[in-house]
């Protein structure tokens, strides 16, 4: 089924503004509250939210096979169990039914009424129930940089990180969507020169500007998935701020990794933006050396082209940007990572989510920590109001964005975005 969704040449009868990351070609899904307080699937148009429930109840999908209650829940997984092929016949015909050349729904005021909601009506809510959560560490300019100011910089690089998309199990539990805020973590450290631990609030709590990919139920225990094959299983793709509290992180990684210091919190942002829609911007990826081993090699383009941006916004003050970065970058790519998750056998399933690790670029000011860009706080970064930042404080806000650009069309990400609060107090909890 050809991708009619993504006709460049298309516009809308709904207002889409030049800049809008939601024109009718991205057709993003979302799960949200509507003004009467029900849960619902949507899309987005322009700055209108999309109810596919209502839509669906009032016969706009017929003659595509969909359970009768399938937009009608609080998640997005049994859509995308469903398969890619229905995910397109969906975009499809949402791109048909608000394609300026139709007046059906445009000329009834009354499913209109039922049907679009201005965004200041709706509340966006987690899309999906995530089961499992793995992260990678992908970039090669992340993981280079990270290994320079840990280790040594004559071996940043740990000898399987160019054989072998690293990753770890994260937690799932603590994924929350924008404008949750959070709050700083406590835990053990070992300060500088100490000879033994001590427990507190994190000092050194940091972004890490990602993208995650959103799964569909791919395979069965013991079964791979070829690396050709693998693209077919993500549904699609959303900004995502992997929270990191660096100082708990260097006291307890070795030798099994992440803990703590990552699964206190990651903020995903609200729409999944299909892969289908991304698709005018594959690029090839970096070129990688050594070869891979051949489970693990790709042909063709499997990168995306996709800017991605981080900035700070302290208590009652400007935005100030510190970092732009793109999707391009990663050396080992979504294909790559699906195919060495499951070469084991182990089973992905519909709404699994795989962060792609910290995305940093060449340049200094495309790291994608403040780790990096002020590498280990040796160099603060200047706000917009005067202060400085080595890493996150309590009560700045983090916004995330993410966008891709031709001269035909953008197709954006809109934003997540989180205040960190202080260390949880129980005495404020009633
Ligand atoms: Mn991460």
């Amino acid at each position: 089924m050809p991708i009619s969704a993504n006709d460049p040449n298309r516009t809308s009868w709904l207002y889409v503004n030049k800049y809008s990351d939601f024109p009718i070609q991205n057709i993003p899904f979302g799960v949200f509250l509507t003004r009467e307080d029900i849960i619902t699937i949507g899309t987005r148009i322009g700055d209108t939210a999309i109810d596919l429930g209502a839509l669906h109840q009032l016969g706009y999908f017929d003659g595509i096979p969909l359970t009768d209650d399938i937009f009608l829940q609080d998640s997005l997984n049994d859509f995308i169990a469903d398969g890619r092929k229905t995910w397109r016949a969906v975009r499809n015909r949402v791109a048909e039914i608000f394609d300026s050349n139709n007046e059906t729904l445009k000329n009834n005021t009354k499913h209109k009424e039922i049907i679009c909601f201005r965004l200041d009506e709706i509340e966006m809510q987690m899309p999906v129930h995530v089961g499992d959560y793995t992260d990678f560490y992908s970039s090669k300019e992340h993981a280079t940089n990270v290994g320079s100011m840990f280790r040594d910089p004559d071996n940043a690089l740990l000898p399987n990180w160019l054989h072998i998309p690293v990753g770890y199990h994260g937690r799932s539990s603590s994924i929350v969507t924008t404008h949750i805020p959070i709050h700083r973590p406590q835990g053990q450290t070992m300060p500088e020169g100490a000879d033994k631990p001590v427990f507190g609030p994190s000092k050194l709590v940091d972004f890490e500007l990602e993208m995650a990919f959103i799964t569909t139920d791919a395979n069965d225990l013991g079964e791979p998935i070829p690396i050709e094959e693998a693209e077919e299983y993500i549904f699609g793709l959303v900004v995502f701020n992997d929270w990191s509290a660096r100082d708990i992180q260097k006291w307890e990684y070795v030798p099994l990794g992440p803990f703590l210091a990552k699964n206190f919190a990651s903020s995903m942002s609200p729409w999944i933006v299909t892969l289908d829609a991304l698709e005018p911007f594959r690029v090839a990826s970096p070129k990688q050396n050594p070869e891979p081993l051949p489970y693990l090699k790709t042909k063709g383009k499997h990168s995306f082209d996709i800017n991605l941006e981080a900035s700070i916004i302290p208590k009652g003050g400007k935005e100030t940007t510190v970092c732009k970065t793109n999707f391009k970058y990663m050396y080992w790519n979504m294909a790559q990572q699906l195919a060495h998750h499951t070469i084991n056998g182990c089973p992905v399933n519909a709404g699994d989510m795989m962060g792609s690790g910290t995305i940093s670029g060449p340049t200094e000011d495309s790291y994608g920590s403040m780790l990096e860009l002020t590498w280990k706080g040796t160099k603060p970064v200047k706000l917009k109001d005067g202060t400085e930042r080595k890493f996150i404080n309590d009560y700045d806000t983090v916004v995330m964005r993410g966008y891709c650009e031709n001269e035909d069309v953008r197709i954006g990400f809109g934003q997540v975005k989180t205040q960190l609060l202080p260390v949880f107090n129980p005495k404020k909890k009633k």
